[in-house]
């Protein structure tokens, strides 16, 4: 038998989620500063064979069974379908979070490669408030990215949204409505306080709890199952698919978490929120042996908190952003 990740509260960890790169072709208002964002010098980057190295260990020792490609954005990163093909040799489920913005162009390749999944970031179906929320006028290219992702036959192509109270709350139900058109799981996340420009406060994440009671007066939802997939999640009675919530904050899911994260510059966390991360990356490049970097994985699994403790008077705000970290 394959021996386990786990913690102190007898949490195993199959979940394994990589960022590639913290630079972005996007300055969302909730992630990253419009200007000022100190990139990782290239040379800090784990290279992918030593990508490939960490994952092997963590698939072959561990059993992790998903890993998801993250970033900054992850297509920004060159040749990113080599990384692809090497992970989806270690036989996981395989799956990429992206702005989509350059789908259109590479997701036959991606999927070529071994990807099973895509998660897209959508804000906003509104041109000018897109462009608010990322700084870029492109809502059409994201929009063909989604097209692209469900032609190439990406299953499921999910779409995260990030709703704020105030911003852009007032399309719960076109987003709803857009997924049960297309065919694609929307996801709703709770805004969280790892916004690099520090605006996050509690009063503009529209909770779970609003997010249903919009949802609720329109469709006739049913829920589903809930596994350790940070979403809870609904489907329409009228067999029209699903959609989900991210309660980070109103509805923490810690008790079930299963995710690991590795930055672009090689450190290992525990949890998004981690205050302490492991220096993998001296190892791989200090000649360590693989058990000498799986005993680091397992210490630093095995140390993990409880959870996070966002509206708590202890909560302490992370030194990364989410662009760092890579959601
Ligand atoms: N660039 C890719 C993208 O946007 O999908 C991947 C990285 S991004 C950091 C991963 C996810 O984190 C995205 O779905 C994004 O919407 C979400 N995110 C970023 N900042 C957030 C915040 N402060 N609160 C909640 N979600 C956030
Ligand atoms: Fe870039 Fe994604 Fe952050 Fe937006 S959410 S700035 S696309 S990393």
């Amino acid at each position: 038998m394959t021996a386990q990740l786990i913690d102190g509260f007898g949490r195993v960890h199959r979940d394994l989620r990589i960022s590639v790169t913290d630079r972005c072709n996007f300055r969302c208002t909730y992630c990253m500063p419009e200007e000022g964002m100190q990139w990782q010098e290239r040379s800090n980057l784990l290279t992918f064979e030593e990508i490939e190295r960490v994952a092997k260990i963590m698939v072959e020792r561990y059993g992790v069974d998903g890993i998801r490609l993250t970033g900054g954005e992850p297509l920004v990163r060159a040749r990113l379908p080599l990384l692809v093909e090497k992970l989806a040799a270690l036989g996981v489920d395989l799956a990429m979070t992206t702005n989509g913005v350059s789908l259109p162009l590479v997701a036959a390749e991606l999927k070529a490669a071994g990807l099973t999944r895509v998660n897209i970031s959508l804000d906003s179906f509104r041109r000018d408030r897109f462009l608010e929320l990322t700084r870029r006028d492109d809502l059409d290219r994201v929009l063909a990215g989604v097209d692209a992702a469900l032609e190439v036959g990406f299953d499921p192509v999910k779409i995260n949204c990030v709703v704020m109270k105030g911003v852009n709350d007032d399309e719960v139900l076109d987003f709803a409505e857009y997924g049960r058109e297309k065919g694609v799981v929307v996801r709703f996340i709770e805004f969280m306080p790892l916004d690099a420009d520090e605006i996050w406060n509690n009063s503009l994440v529209l909770t779970q709890a609003e997010i249903l009671e919009t949802l609720q007066a329109e469709y006739d939802l049913e829920p589903i199952r809930r596994s350790s997939a940070p979403a809870t999640r609904w489907r329409y009675a009228d067999g029209k698919g699903e959609i989900g919530v991210v309660a980070t904050v109103s509805e923490s899911f810690c008790e079930t978490c299963d995710r690991t994260r590795i930055t672009a510059d090689g450190q290992f966390r525990s949890c998004l929120f981690a205050v302490e991360e492991t220096d993998i990356r001296a190892l791989l490049r200090n000649g360590s042996s693989n058990d000498v970097i799986a005993e680091a994985l397992e210490r630093t699994v095995a140390a993990k908190w409880a959870g996070h403790q966002i509206n708590q008077v202890h909560f302490i705000r992370p030194r990364r952003s989410m662009s760092e970290i890579g959601g």
